[in-house]
């Protein structure tokens, strides 16, 4: 079934109910949005675009994102929505292996693509221009059937060789997690809206269809994005409003004065990075048992374990802290296990890879049969976390796969920044690792071999790469250390850098 029909059913049965908003007043209702998506089907139609070709969108949140996924499935097409923080090229090389023919660009982002932009892309169209307005005066279509397992989304996510992957996410992938989340994250009742504080081309953005189905409302920031101060005054103007955020952006919200929390929010769910305990028990105490969380990653999108609301408020319980510091138990229609090296379960108590089969996951790598088939081997996707169950069936993230840093929320995989840092004449080796930091999560370190200034550095990672994943300190050292086959031990980096930490503080 095309997830568009929801969209299209909201407007003909609930016509005059809010669907988007925009900052705090209502923007348009099903009635005017399902209208208006039905029209930009129906130019994306005469642009000769046809079922199964992709349209990418790469743009800041706002409500034409929401419009132009919808007119995206609507028409038959699949969705490429790209992450809007991304460098130019990086943004290039999504478009290029995606094969979209079309791209929706923010403005401004337009200009940013346009000289990455590869030879299949045939139109790029800055969101606000006067040609993308004049797509909303095509004659509406109606919704082009699509099967379940019809690519609806193609969710970009690094690899460990830096280069993206493009998770293909079906109608049927897309209808189970929102459905998932829906009856095990969050009520949604009609009217209720959610907040896109976070980036709609990841989390956020997943969370719109299931506000779609219940006829809830979609609701952008003035300013696109997460600003406490406006967060506050939304969460005023808008009861019962619900929101994604990363844990740093929790954290955030719990530093605020006091008298800007009001008794409004519905639920705040937190993921796609580890939330220290002490982070977690304070933003109990500001927000009250309003707070959820979810683990889940591109493959499966936001739907693999849920530590519900009950289950994160109930601090009586005599194991209350060591739950705050797990991720929860499976949802409902996901088997998660984990496994040995030969994927065989292990026992609660043990580590292992954290491996899941249910409709969540992804039908595998667009284009890459390779990679499709080494993460799905034996039917499971292969997460690349490391966990343990315990007795009561709660999951604990041990590790990451290997060396992902998550910075603020957002990924970076060491190797794309060292391949930038190697560009420089006078850098022999680079290692980039994570250093632990209250504020982001973790910050980007760089250990080099050489004696190239930090500052050409900064320029070589600022020209190629988004500013998110640039080094925050350039250390300088004569070796980085190895095992006996010459490579880096990333692990022992990580302890030397702790105890360079470690004696700083001592000085
Ligand atoms: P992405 O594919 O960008 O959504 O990143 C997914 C990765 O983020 C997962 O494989 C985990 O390593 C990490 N992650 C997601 N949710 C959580 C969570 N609740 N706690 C800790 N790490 C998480």
């Amino acid at each position: 079934m095309n997830l568009a029909l929801s969209l299209d059913r909201a407007g003909r049965d609930d016509p005059g109910r809010p669907a988007l908003g925009v900052g705090a007043r209502v923007l348009r209702t099903y009635g005017e949005t399902a209208g208006r998506v039905a029209r930009l089907a129906g130019a994306l139609q005469r642009l000769g675009l046809k079922p199964g070709d992709r349209v990418a969108i790469a743009a800041k949140n706002s409500p034409d994102y929401l419009e132009a996924l919808y007119a995206i499935w609507h028409a038959g097409l699949a969705a490429v929505p790209a992450n809007a923080k991304l460098h130019g090229a990086e943004l290039g090389y999504i478009l290029e292996q995606s094969g979209a023919r079309v791209c929706f660009a923010s403005a401004g982002l337009d200009g940013e693509i346009a000289p990455h932009a590869p030879q299949s892309l045939e139109r790029l169209i800055s969101i606000g221009s006067a040609e993308h307005e004049r797509l909303f005066a095509a004659d509406p279509i109606d919704v082009i059937p699509r099967g379940g397992d019809d690519l609806a989304w193609l969710f970009y996510t690094s690899g460990t060789t830096g280069r993206p992957k493009g998770a293909m996410l079906t109608h049927k992938v897309l209808a189970a997690a929102s459905a998932a989340y829906a009856s095990e994250v969050d009520t949604v009742l009609p009217g209720d809206p959610i907040l896109h504080a976070a980036p709609m081309s990841h989390g956020s953005g997943l969370y719109m269809m299931a506000h779609v189905m219940n006829r809830g409302v979609n609701v952008v920031p003035e300013s696109g994005g997460f600003e406490p101060e406006e967060i506050f005054a939304l969460f005023r103007a808008w009861p019962r409003t619900s929101m994604f955020a990363a844990p740093t952006m929790v954290k955030r919200l719990v530093e605020c004065p006091a008298e800007c929390v009001s008794g409004n929010i519905r639920t705040i769910v937190y993921g796609g990075a580890p939330m220290y305990v002490e982070d977690a028990r304070r933003a109990l105490e500001r927000f009250g048992p309003r707070l959820a969380q979810i683990y889940g990653q591109g493959e499966s999108p936001m739907t693999i374990t849920v530590l519900t609301r009950g289950k994160i408020a109930d601090s009586d319980h005599p194991r209350w802290s060591e739950r705050l510091a797990s991720v929860g138990r499976p949802f409902r229609a996901i088997e998660v296990m984990v496994a040995d090296e030969h994927d065989a379960p292990l026992p609660a108590g043990e580590a292992g890879e954290i491996l899941c089969r249910g409709d969540t996951v992804m039908a595998g790598y667009w284009r890459n049969p390779e990679a499709s088939a080494a993460t799905l081997r034996g039917g499971y996707l292969h997460t690349g976390d490391v966990g343990a169950f315990d007795a009561d069936g709660y999951l604990t993230l041990k590790d990451r796969s290997k060396d992902l840093i998550i910075s603020g929320g957002s990924n970076v995989y060491p190797r794309e920044v060292e391949e930038i840092l190697l560009r420089h004449g006078r850098v022999r080796e680079a290692s980039v690792i994570g250093r632990p930091d209250r504020e982001w999560g973790e910050v980007v370190v760089a250990y080099v071999v050489g004696d190239a200034p930090a500052a050409d550095l900064d320029a070589l990672c600022l020209a190629a790469i988004a500013r998110f994943k640039r080094p925050k300190d350039y250390v300088f050292v004569e070796a980085l250390p190895k095992n006996n086959y010459g490579k880096i031990l990333k692990t022992e980096l990580r302890a030397m850098d702790a105890r360079r930490a470690a004696s700083r503080v001592a000085e």
